[in-house]
């Protein structure tokens, strides 16, 4: 079995990397917070003191961290991870960076003998606890067979997307649309609201409706509706505000390099700006309702 070093601990790579210690996997953990590295400790995984000392004696290297710059500078820099591992070592970055990034690190990887897949994520920090992620792999299909059982036991739906950086591409595509459906069922449930409507009973009509989709489903917005959307629980534990207008500049880069049209999704990425801007950062995505209704009265 492989020895996993897995770097960054946080809301989605925190329960990760418990789900691969209950499956039975020797994991050595670094986060800079130490809160975060306690929790991975207390559930089997040894608590390293640098991501160096994680990778000692590594196999596979697994790293969620937040934005392509942290990927760089933890395998990239003058003392960073790529000039410590063993040739034929495997790398498997689940951030969500841009895929230009991506494509480059995995060139360097491949430079020095080592195997690098892009394996970003889609499913929530529900799906990161209960251990069923979709990941969107891009890289070679002989190193994804390799990362596959470690892939299973964090995840459920595991998609090959193409060559290095296409996983990349594929979730940031996913995730401009969620964006854009986060704001728009954040605006349909704050009109029904101020025209008379209980928020639960509107969501359960739209869940039953032409307009279902993902949030009215599994991550309504409005407090109260889903007793385990971050929503009722003033907005922690899931996915940040400033995260998703990372992936949503991302989109947006993306689309002026590929000369595309993105109309909704530079909307998207306005409205979560102003949002950020406002002191919401570190709210889960879903308060953008906050830019629609006063939900303190
Ligand atoms: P987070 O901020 O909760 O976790 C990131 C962790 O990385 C933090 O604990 C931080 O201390 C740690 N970190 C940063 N730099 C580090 C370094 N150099 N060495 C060691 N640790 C370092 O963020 P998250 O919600 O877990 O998201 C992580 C990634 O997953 C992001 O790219 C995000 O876009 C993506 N993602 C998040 C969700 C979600 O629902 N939260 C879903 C899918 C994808």
């Amino acid at each position: 079995m492989e020895n996993i070093a897995f770097i960054g601990l946080g809301n989605m790579g925190g329960p990760m990397a418990v789900n691969l210690l209950n499956k039975g996997f020797k994991v050595s953990a670094f986060d800079l917070s130490a809160d975060a590295l306690a929790r991975v400790a207390a559930a089997g995984g040894r608590a390293a003191s640098s991501a160096a000392d994680a990778a000692e004696g590594a196999s596979v290297v697994i790293s969620m961290l937040p934005a392509g710059k942290h990927v760089a500078g933890l395998y990239q820099s003058d003392d960073g991870l790529f000039a410590k591992l063993p040739k034929g070592a495997l790398v498997i970055d689940c951030s969500t960076i841009d895929a230009g990034t991506a494509r480059k690190v995995a060139e360097e990887a491949a430079a020095r003998g080592l195997s690098m897949l892009d394996a970003p994520v889609s499913g929530g920090t529900a799906g990161a606890a209960a251990g069923t992620l979709t990941f969107i792999v891009g890289g070679a299909a002989d190193d994804l067979e390799r990362a596959r059982p470690m892939l299973e036991a964090m995840g459920k739906n595991i998609f090959h997307a193409g060559g290095p950086g296409a996983g990349q591409t594929a979730k940031i595509c996913n995730n401009m649309l969620l964006g854009i459906l986060m704001a728009g069922t954040a605006e349909a449930l704050a009109l029904g609201v101020k025209n008379g409507l209980d928020p639960k009973v509107l969501s359960e009509i739209i869940s039953k409706s032409s307009g279902r989709n993902w949030a009215t489903e599994l991550y309504n917005p409005w407090p109260g509706v889903m007793e385990n959307a971050p929503a009722s629980r003033n907005y922690t534990g899931g996915f940040m505000s400033e995260l998703m207008l990372k992936d949503l500049g991302l989109a947006e880069e993306t689309a002026l390099q590929s000369h595309s049209a993105n109309p909704l999704g530079a909307l998207a990425r306005n409205l979560y700006e102003e949002h950020v801007h406002l002191g919401n950062g570190k709210l889960d995505f879903s308060s953008i309702v906050k830019h629609f209704h006063r939900l303190d009265g």
